[in-house]
């Protein structure tokens, strides 16, 4: 079965054959892959500075963003049935389990030890056919499968807005997204839903498809200037100087939150953080929740924004996709057709 993947004897990535999956057992379901995204965490993947293939292999088939249909379910299965569409949860559940993994949150996993499909130890869902426990799968509303490929990126979104908001000791009314990729402009997106006054800051020009999406969102944007003051500020960009810059930028009980992850460590101002009660923190991955939020709000967002969000390929234009970010905030290949 022909998947991409990484290859970590040769390190390079390419098309490899991947065995069949197993008919599904006990609690599991087998998917046909509909659609695949790819994002930075995949680019940086082709760089082999992270990932790990499955215990005795020596490839991982990349793709932790799929929107699937259920072909076959195994026994015990009542919560999902053949014809179904869903998208897949990335994280699956230290062994034994730690306590967050056993209460369903291996987004919070207090070990090293889970796995991550497409990332960690585990084959994505670059491919054709796969065999999933049903309890990591969200359920699509078919009027939602033209964006349901977004509801993993929107997932990690929905974790950062919540952990946002759960830290901030009052209400919080304006934000700041740092960085107009795929991630920041979900994030704007998300934020601009719950009635909090977003502004994005980035370094793409004024003409740039990104920013004329926001415009046409009503977000204000601003380049490479300091934005207002805010309650919030998300950091979605990776880049060092920005993440020093965004603490400045934090209103009195402010809190920033880390998706993008900078590869360098920054100083943190201690003084101002006690003084003005800061709060900085860092989330990744999401749960069976953030999913059902970002449908949500994939609902809730105009389509013809979500629409600009995505810019489709065939399976087998992949080198483009790993090669760089196009202008189209999110690349989704086909995988197989309905
Ligand atoms: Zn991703
Ligand atoms: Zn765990």
């Amino acid at each position: 079965m022909r998947a991409l993947g990484l290859d970590f004897e040769r390190r390079t990535v390419r098309e490899i054959d991947l065995a069949e999956p197993r008919r599904p057992g006990a609690g599991e379901v087998l998917l046909r892959i509909h659609e695949v995204g790819v994002c930075a965490t995949d680019r940086e993947l082709t760089h082999f500075r992270f990932g790990i293939p499955p215990e005795g292999e020596s490839v991982l088939a990349l793709g932790h963003e799929a929107l699937a249909e259920i072909v076959e379910v195994g026994s015990g299965v009542e919560e999902l049935s053949v014809g179904d569409w869903v998208v897949p949860s990335i994280r699956r559940p230290c062994s034994p389990a730690c306590v967050s993994c056993r209460e369903g949150r291996c987004d919070l996993c207090r070990t090293d030890g889970y796995t991550e499909r497409g990332i960690t130890r585990a084959h994505g869902y670059f491919t054709g056919f796969v065999t999933d426990p049903a309890d990591a799968l969200i359920r699509v509303p078919t009027t939602l499968l033209d964006f349901a490929v977004l509801a993993e990126p929107l997932s990690v979104v929905e974790k950062a807005i919540e952990t946002a908001l759960r830290a901030h000791p009052g209400e919080a009314r304006s934000a700041c997204v740092i960085g107009a990729g795929p991630v920041g402009l979900l994030t704007a997106l998300a934020v601009q839903l719950r009635a909090i006054d977003v502004t994005v800051v980035s370094l793409e020009p004024e003409e740039h498809p990104r920013v004329s999406m926001l415009r046409q969102a009503g977000i204000s944007y601003v380049r490479n200037t300091t934005p207002p003051p805010a309650d919030l500020v998300f950091e979605a960009s990776g880049a060092e100087s920005a993440a020093i810059a965004a603490m400045d930028w934090l209103s009195p009980c402010g809190v920033m939150v880390l998706i993008g992850a900078p590869e360098v460590s920054v100083p943190v101002p201690c003084v101002r953080m006690v003084i003005h009660n800061l709060t900085v923190t860092g989330v990744v991955n999401a749960s069976r929740m953030h999913f059902e939020l970002a449908l949500e709000d994939l609902a809730r967002i105009r389509p013809n924004l979500l629409e600009k969000m995505i810019l489709r390929r065939g399976f087998g234009d992949w080198r483009e996709s790993l090669a760089s970010a196009p202008p189209v905030p999110k690349v989704v290949h086909r995988i197989t057709s309905p």
